[in-house]
């Protein structure tokens, strides 16, 4: 969630390459491929450096990428969020949360389609469906849009908007702030880091209650993401796990539809226990350094196939299509 901002304050904060962590994204990444892990990791760092060396820069850039489906995500994720922030300041929102997500798909497409990330990856990131494919399709850009759009939709009408609506602001535990460096709302597992803090929760009578907006249907990580936050819950703000509830919550077509994953000392142990092993794994692996023959490739080529890093690795050295546009002297196969 939101790991750019971190590294954002990282970068204004220090130039260190921080140590190891955990996130569920971290983690996801890491399992799927273990070079894509040191692509994204190691070998971008320092790349936003415009005196880093080449690869390092192009590593940067697709660090950044991002690709329809997520920025559908995404922006819905962030319209969500400032909808709850402009209730719980008091403070209106300027625009209707649908247009914001509208605005914030346009402005990312722009900046891809101008190719403002050949010099700010950060602020004008490329675009998956732009940078390898060349043009996506209207239905394709379309169908993404609609994605924001029903679940900022569905989630405006649910009976939970309502019911958040009618809770006492200051019982709010978290709105889906930005991760920050110096959070101290951050706890730790074998001394690193664990970044798990939900999309919302409230303090509801004794009990903590944590909720996760779905842009997409049921996945089989959901629960160790649900459960990593209430650990977030027990560690930074004190609740006993028979006091917690997590709920992931779909936001769709069909409207809004949730699922409630229940929260035992027995399933925080489990979870604890998932992030130790992760840990263990990714700091066996991290004894390769930034030596990028130590990574393995991906052992299922299918991983590849989606893979933001597939220009930078041999495993498909992937043309882009700005570079086959210069090479066939305009025309994009
Ligand atoms: S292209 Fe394939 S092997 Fe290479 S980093 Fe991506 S997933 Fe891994």
């Amino acid at each position: 969630m939101m790991e750019w901002y971190v590294e954002w304050r990282r970068m204004s904060t220090e130039l260190q390459k921080p140590g190891l962590s955990w996130s569920r994204s971290r983690s996801t990444l890491f399992h799927a491929c273990n070079r894509q892990y040191f692509y994204k990791y190691h070998l971008s760092w320092n790349g936003w450096d415009y005196s880093a060396e080449e690869r390092r820069r192009l590593a940067y850039r697709l660090s950044k990428m991002t690709s329809f489906p997520l920025l559908a995500g995404i922006a819905a994720h962030e319209s969500i969020r400032q909808l709850l922030c402009s209730i719980r300041d008091g403070v209106p929102l300027k625009q209707h949360p649908v247009d914001l997500a509208k605005d914030m798909i346009r402005r990312v497409k722009d900046g891809a389609v101008s190719k403002g990330w050949l010099r700010r990856p950060k602020a004008h990131p490329p675009l998956e469906e732009y940078y390898y494919l060349g043009e996506p399709s209207l239905l394709v850009r379309e169908k993404y849009w609609k994605v924001a759009r029903t679940a900022i939709s569905a989630f405006m009408e649910s009976s939970l908007f309502r019911w958040i609506k009618s809770t006492d602001p200051s019982t709010w535990l978290a709105v889906d702030e930005p991760l920050n460096f110096d959070d101290p709302e951050v706890f730790e597992i074998d001394g690193c880091r664990v970044w798990s803090r939900p999309d919302f929760a409230l303090k509801w009578r004794d009990f903590c209650v944590i909720f996760d907006w779905k842009t997409g249907g049921p996945k089989p990580d959901d629960q160790i993401q649900l459960q990593s936050y209430a650990l977030h819950a027990r560690a930074c703000w004190g609740f006993e796990p028979r006091k917690i509830r997590t709920v992931a919550v779909y936001l769709g077509e069909h409207g809004s539809s949730r699922h409630a994953f229940k929260v035992t000392e027995e399933s925080l142990a489990a979870v604890e226990s998932r992030i130790r092993h992760d840990l263990h794994v990714m700091r066996l692996a991290e004894a390769g350094g930034d030596v990028e023959s130590q990574w393995s490739l991906a052992h299922d080529a299918h991983s590849c196939t989606n893979c933001f890093f597939r220009e930078v690795c041999p495993a498909v050295m992937a043309i882009p299509a700005h570079l086959r546009m210069e090479n066939n002297h305009g025309t994009v196969n």
